[in-house]
């Protein structure tokens, strides 16, 4: 069970609270953009061996939530996710 006062939480329910989620592949949005940063552990998402290179995003591809963190806090901010085949 995830406590309020987890290390990772820093107000991330400002934007991240009861959004629609989509897992997806992490790719590059622009050319000068390698990578991408947990909005909560900040574990490394891009295209790198040793990285991260699938999670859970939202909608804008604006911030990005590893598996694990996923799992953790999905029942705190009650996310939903969407399946895009
Ligand atoms: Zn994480």
């Amino acid at each position: 069970m995830i406590e309020k006062d987890d290390w990772r939480l820093n107000f991330q329910e400002d934007y991240l609270m009861e959004k629609t989620l989509y897992l997806r592949k992490w790719t590059s949005p622009a050319k000068d953009w390698d990578h991408d940063h947990c909005a909560f552990c900040w574990d490394k998402f891009s295209d790198y061996p040793d990285t991260l290179h699938e999670g859970y995003t939202t909608e804008n591809l604006r911030h990005w939530i590893c598996p694990t963190c996923y799992n953790d806090f999905k029942e705190m901010f009650r996310w939903k996710v969407v399946d895009k085949k």
